[in-house]
């Protein structure tokens, strides 16, 4: 048993933790809905995930979070209205053992990296949209962290010079208040336009003029600020993941169509743009494994 790691996910809504083997498998796993949104009621909720899946636990932890991070502490996490919180600290004294927070991305690009679509691949750039639009970059085999510890927090890139919509991360025009999840059906909400994202995909597609509008600007940004991440990053794969990009298969086509025409000719020689195989495990094995 001593080679199994685990890994911890706490996502806006949800909690998981897992036993994972090496390879990646999970061999055991329990899951909670996050009720009480206080750093208190977070731990409390981990702590009492963990004696339900029984067993010893490792001297290294992962965990993979939906937020900023430095360090043990989250600076910014707009899904539980967080600044500034050490989650780090006692969540480590709650479990008894050594953990590492990383940011829920970073965790997926890991865990795809060593068990899912890009095992083996040194050079790559994840992006999943799910609620929120959120990437990680792994350059010569290591995670790019940056000098504060929040690098690749590309869901907040810019995608109109001044203004813009409002974003969960208190600035305006962020990436992801157009084509977040939870930003995108408020804007369609506001626009008139019901129904679901595959919903306004389909309507798009089919020639609906005002849900043509808002998905062109949308899904325009996002896939031209992929091509130039590529531009800029150059890697072998780009992984595409999250509950929106898994949904729509015209929001991925064109991103690949965008990608092909708008980044740089040098930097896209050999690049393979795939989705994500490890579904909503990625998060976890990641954690796992890199603590592992
Ligand atoms: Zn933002």
């Amino acid at each position: 048993m001593a080679e199994l790691g685990m890994g911890i996910d706490i996502g806006g809504t949800n909690a998981r933790v897992a036993r994972v083997e090496p390879s990646g498998r999970i061999i055991g796993s329990a899951k909670a809905p996050l009720t009480d949104h206080s750093p208190a009621g977070v731990v409390a909720s981990i702590a009492a995930l963990v004696r339900q899946l029984g067993g010893e636990v490792p001297a290294h932890v992962g965990v993979g979070f939906a937020g900023m991070l430095r360090g043990p502490v989250v600076v910014n996490a707009p899904n539980f209205g967080w600044r500034n919180v050490d989650l780090g600290t006692p969540l480590a004294a709650a479990l008894g053992t050594r953990v590492t927070l990383l940011n829920d991305l970073s965790a997926a690009a890991w865990g795809e990296r060593m068990a899912g679509v890009a095992r083996g691949c040194d050079d790559t750039f994840t992006v999943f949209v799910g609620t929120g639009v959120g990437s990680a970059i792994i350059s010569a085999g290591h995670l790019v962290r940056g000098a504060t510890q929040v690098a690749a927090e590309f869901g907040h890139l810019k995608v109109v010079a001044e203004g813009g919509r409002r974003c969960g991360c208190g600035e305006d025009g962020c990436l992801e208040a157009y084509l977040g999840g939870a930003k995108l059906l408020e804007w369609m909400k506001e626009a008139g336009l019901g129904g679901t994202i595959a919903d306004l995909e389909q309507r798009a597609l089919g020639g609906d003029p005002r849900s043509r509008e808002l998905y062109d600007f949308a899904v325009g940004h996002l896939a031209l600020a992929i091509a130039n991440q590529v531009t800029v990053l150059n890697p072998r794969m780009v992984v595409l993941g999250g509950g929106v990009l898994a949904r729509c298969p015209g929001i991925v086509a064109r991103v690949r169509e965008v990608v092909s025409r708008r980044s740089g000719a040098a930097a896209r020689a050999g690049l393979e743009i795939a989705m994500a195989a490890l579904g909503d495990d990625s998060g976890l094995v990641g954690a796992a494994l890199l603590a592992g």
